[in-house]
């Protein structure tokens, strides 16, 4: 799977079968995204990405990785874990994944529902 910002400076290409996809509605998410965030995870060694990410760590706990240029969001990364969380959303041409789950429910706009019926968790 490979993907890349809107300007084209950063890309990426996942060597493993991605797992956990998920829709975020945490504040942090919808403040970088403008909305909900859909991701989904390898291990670290099996993302490769080319380009400066610039680095914001948003928390104690993680950092989050946007291109310098046009601002995608791209990348959210927990420091003590060795996985890494890519944007659905930038992958070129289809994922082939579905969305198991929606997180930090609790934090969601007001402007949407969630009814696909999927796992929702605060
Ligand atoms: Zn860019
Ligand atoms: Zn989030």
């Amino acid at each position: 799977m490979k993907g890349s910002c809107l300007c084209g400076d950063i890309t990426f290409e996942t060597a493993a079968k991605p797992e956990g996809a998920s829709m975020c509605h945490c504040r942090q998410c919808r403040k970088m995204a403008g909305g909900v965030w859909a991701s989904a995870y390898v291990a670290d060694r099996d993302l490769t990405i080319t380009g400066a990410v610039s680095w914001f760590e948003a928390s104690d706990t993680a950092k989050r990785g946007i291109c310098p240029k046009c601002g995608a969001f791209l990348f959210w990364k927990a420091h003590d874990e060795d996985t890494i969380s890519f944007a659905l959303g930038a992958v070129d041409g289809p994922t082939g994944i579905k969305i198991e789950k929606h997180i930090f429910v609790a934090d969601k706009g007001d402007f949407y529902e969630i009814a696909d019926g999927l796992t929702q968790k605060d």
